[in-house]
């Protein structure tokens, strides 16, 4: 069954097709001339936008509609008229619904703030579902009494005689981590959620046997959302039951033994943690849609080279109002999740690797290790 995000998505997408720039990983550049972006991101155009408001026309606005549509804030449009460049109503409204979102001034003008947000790396998932905001608005008063996670439409969820989830990671031709990295890595991440309530996650071998499988993809991959290459959409994952979590194999996904080595490696240009994401992503998962809290792991973007896999307060909250809480469960304390949270910028003039490092993958894209 099509999850309710899958089916208002997969429409949006066909008319989509401005993301689809994926190119295989063996045809990036090696070599790029001095003053190039430091690393390819299918929204770079969107900086050229800086600065549009209501009543313009500028090339590249019916681009900027297309993203604003596949996350939820513009309807589809219809087959017979696809966007335009011109700076409507309806999209100074979307606007300023997602500066809401991501706490920025809702003033329905493209700011540079508003646009350095809007080409974060980020999760393929909407913001928006069936016309209705996921994320709730962030407010002075929402975060003393208000909580701020959400749920997909609907609120589904695994149902109660299905507590012991099993996993499968499906499919790995498409990227250069090996099996048990993967293994390590996703068996912490889902300990993530597991500490906290009453599910219990394993790793099986078989794929019929599993309830959730996860499996690396470039570009199009059959379920209507087609990653887009390094940055941009990083991954996605669909609601309860459905249990498949994707990952765009083109990211310079990093992957270790735990906190220290991945750390250092994550100062390469356009790194991603793997760990980082599939935390977010065994969230959706599980039912969560994103959050509006930006320490949250459900927040819809992590920033490259940044390491953020403990559930903040949001997260807990939001799970644990869907399954239980653990009795043995003790949150861990905010000075954590800071320091995790404070490392690296948009991937660079980041920490400086400060050594050799072992037992750490990191999936390279061909640019990556370009001189
Ligand atoms: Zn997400
Ligand atoms: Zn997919």
């Amino acid at each position: 069954m099509c999850s309710p995000l899958l089916s208002h998505v997969a429409a949006v997408m066909a008319a989509a097709a401005v993301f689809a720039v994926g190119s295989p990983a063996s045809a990036f550049p090696t070599n790029l001339p001095p003053g190039s972006p430091p690393f390819p991101n299918p929204w770079a155009a969107f900086q050229n936008l800086s600065g549009c408001h209501m009543g313009e026309q500028r090339q590249g606005l019916a681009g900027l509609k297309d993203y604003l549509s596949h996350f939820g804030y513009l309807p589809p449009p219809p087959s017979s008229s696809p966007f335009t460049d011109a700076f409507d109503h309806d999209l100074e409204s979307a606007i300023a619904t997602y500066q809401q979102n991501f706490g920025l001034n809702a003033t329905g003008v493209l700011d540079t703030s508003t646009v350095e947000q809007m080409v974060s790396p980020r999760c393929g998932v909407a913001d928006v579902m069936n016309g209705t905001s996921t994320m709730a608005r962030r407010t002075r008063s929402s975060r003393g009494g208000r909580h701020l996670y959400a749920y997909f439409p609907g609120g589904p969820t695994w149902p109660p005689f299905r507590r012991d989830l099993k996993y499968a990671i499906t499919a790995t031709s498409a990227t250069s981590i090996d099996r048990s990295t993967l293994s390590d890595v996703f068996a912490r991440a889902f300990s993530r959620w597991a500490a906290a309530t009453n599910l219990k996650f394993s790793e099986t071998s078989s794929e019929s046997d599993a309830d959730i499988t996860i499996g690396f993809y470039s570009g199009a991959h059959g379920d209507g959302e087609p990653f887009d290459g390094p940055l941009g959409t990083l991954a996605h994952a669909f609601s309860p039951t459905d249990g498949r979590f994707h990952l765009d194999a083109a990211e310079a996904w990093v992957a270790g033994a735990g906190d220290d080595d991945v750390s250092r490696s994550l100062s390469s240009t356009g790194a991603v943690d793997l760990e980082s994401v599939a935390v977010h992503e065994i969230g959706h998962l599980l039912g969560l849609g994103h959050s509006s809290v930006p320490e949250a792991i459900m927040y819809p973007t992590i920033r490259t080279g940044t390491r953020k896999v403990e559930l903040e307060e949001d997260d807990v909250q939001g799970i644990q109002s869907l399954y239980g809480s653990n009795p043995n469960f003790t949150p861990t304390s905010p000075a954590t999740s800071s320091r995790e949270m404070d490392s690296g910028g948009a991937g660079e003039g980041g920490r400086r690797p400060d050594g050799v490092f072992v037992g750490v993958a990191v999936a390279a894209v061909g640019l990556l290790l370009a001189p």
